[in-house]
């Protein structure tokens, strides 16, 4: 008999998740895919058309598949795409290789049906063994995945909080409606520094906005750009089998920073060395070692890790030099809405200050305590106790392979607390790959 599984989420999670299925699967099975933005196969990241929009991952690391690693490369190849392994493709051609990687496995598929349902989930209920999934209609499933990813980020923080309804604030840095809006305005101030105001930044330029852009951040970090001819790498310095305490992997790490930089070797690749073995390191620090690095080494790991393609940064900082943009270290404490826009007070280590600006744009990055987020979904699984937050309230509770409770699963960014190291393609495939087998068991 065939079983139905429930997929919430058409980002590159879900997608993901479904490919695995489509290409490990030969029992009959039905799923219902489900995306409130009807945007299967791309989600947030990958919905994007403006090509300045790169991949911040190398083209020979973003495989769909595991056990393919050359299968983004090979499809580049096969599009006439002139991309090599080590180039930042756009985001947007990735978008279109996910759907078109699903498209053709869907069609040679005799056994997996999917019904793709572009519609908001609002709620999941337990019905003896099976689950209810309801959308504009109530559907019967045997296993529910949920893939909802990233959400909006939280508002920046203010004692007035009219601004929040301003026509001149965009909560969402990736709404299509920004440039249109923001392009004939005086000025623009980007809440936060990191990837997110990076692609605003370009595609400004790209549009040729001319105004004044700012952007604010409590450290003031601009991420890193990727090496184009890195220097020699440094070897292997993490002991796989052993586990370490946050002081032990911060002393190791300092040290191999500082052997690094006196014989000439990457930085980046210090860092770069303790990808593979993030999930187990995370696993492995207590509690406290995890709110220690949250509250202390968050931001510096995040500037260290997350790097940007070096032709973006170049864009950056031509913009820097001329000064149409501007960095400002600094703490936002209050917005007042007026006319032309707001008037955004802000502390620094020294002292509180001003600046006016046409428009809020916020990219601090994505809510990730669930008991803050508003969709009706994430209400209603909190509720019914369906979902807890985990520890660290950065995600959501479960196994290490994505169990909430019998045949209910999530993958990627909710997983984030748990695995610290899950919202970027290299982890989600793996875990997809696994919970396909999980699913199809
Ligand atoms: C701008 C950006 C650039 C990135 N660049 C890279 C990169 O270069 N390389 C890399 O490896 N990683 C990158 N990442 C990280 C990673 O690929 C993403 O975080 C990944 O897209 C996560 O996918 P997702 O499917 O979990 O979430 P999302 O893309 O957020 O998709 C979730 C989907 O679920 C839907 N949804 C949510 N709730 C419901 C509901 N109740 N009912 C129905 N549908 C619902 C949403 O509409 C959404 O479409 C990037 C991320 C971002 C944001």
């Amino acid at each position: 008999m065939s079983k139905t599984i429930a997929i919430i989420g058409g980002g590159v999670s879900g997608a993901l998740v479904v490919l695995n299925i489509l290409k490990q699967s030969h029992q009959a099975i039905h799923i219902l895919w489900f995306d409130a933005k009807n945007s299967f196969c791309k989600g947030l990241a990958y919905s994007t058309d403006e090509d300045v929009h790169l991949l911040n991952v190398r083209a020979s690391k973003m495989s769909v598949f595991v056990d393919e690693p050359n299968h983004f490369m090979d499809w580049l190849t096969q599009q006439q795409l002139p991309f090599s392994s080590n180039d930042f493709v756009p985001r947007t051609i990735y978008g279109q290789y996910v759907l078109s990687t699903f498209n053709e496995l869907k069609e040679s598929s005799s056994t997996v049906k999917i019904t793709c349902i572009a519609e908001e989930v609002t709620a999941i209920t337990k019905s003896g063994d099976e689950y209810v999934v309801s959308a504009t209609k109530e559907n019967q499933v045997q296993q529910v995945v949920l893939a909802f990813g990233n959400f909006l980020p939280a508002h920046p923080r203010s004692i007035h909080t009219d601004f929040q309804q301003s026509g001149r604030y965009f909560q969402n840095a990736f709404s299509s409606f920004i440039i249109k809006q923001v392009i004939n305005q005086e000025s623009v101030l980007i809440v936060g520094s990191g990837l997110t105001m990076i692609d605003v930044v370009l595609s400004l330029k790209k549009h040729n906005y001319a105004g004044k852009i700012t952007a604010i951040s409590p450290h003031g970090y601009l991420p890193q750009s990727h090496i184009e001819n890195p220097l020699p790498v440094v070897a292997a310095y993490i002991n796989e089998q052993s586990p370490y305490t946050l002081l032990q992997l911060f002393s190791l790490v300092n040290q191999q920073l500082k052997y690094a930089k006196s014989n000439q070797l990457s930085a980046h690749s210090v860092i770069d060395a303790l990808r593979p073995h993030l999930q187990r390191l995370w696993l492995g620090f207590s509690l406290e070692d995890k709110q220690q690095f949250l509250r202390h080494l968050r931001h510096k790991w995040g500037v260290a890790r997350h790097r940007a393609a070096s032709q973006s940064i170049q864009v950056v900082n031509e913009l820097l030099n001329t000064k149409q943009l501007e960095l400002i270290r600094g703490r936002v404490y209050d917005i007042k809405t007026n006319i032309t826009g707001f008037e955004v007070q802000y502390s620094d280590r020294r002292q509180n200050n001003s600046l006016n600006t046409s428009v809020l744009i916020n990219c601090t990055g994505p809510e990730s305590n669930f008991e803050k987020v508003e969709f009706p979904l994430i209400k209603q699984l909190l509720q019914a106790n369906s979902i807890r937050v985990d520890a660290l309230k950065y995600g959501i509770e479960a196994s290490v392979n994505g169990k909430i409770a019998t045949n209910f699963y999530t993958i990627g960014p909710p997983l984030k607390g748990i695995l610290w190291e899950s919202t970027a393609v290299p982890e989600i495939r793996v875990q997809a790959q696994q919970l396909a087998l999980l699913l199809i068991l």
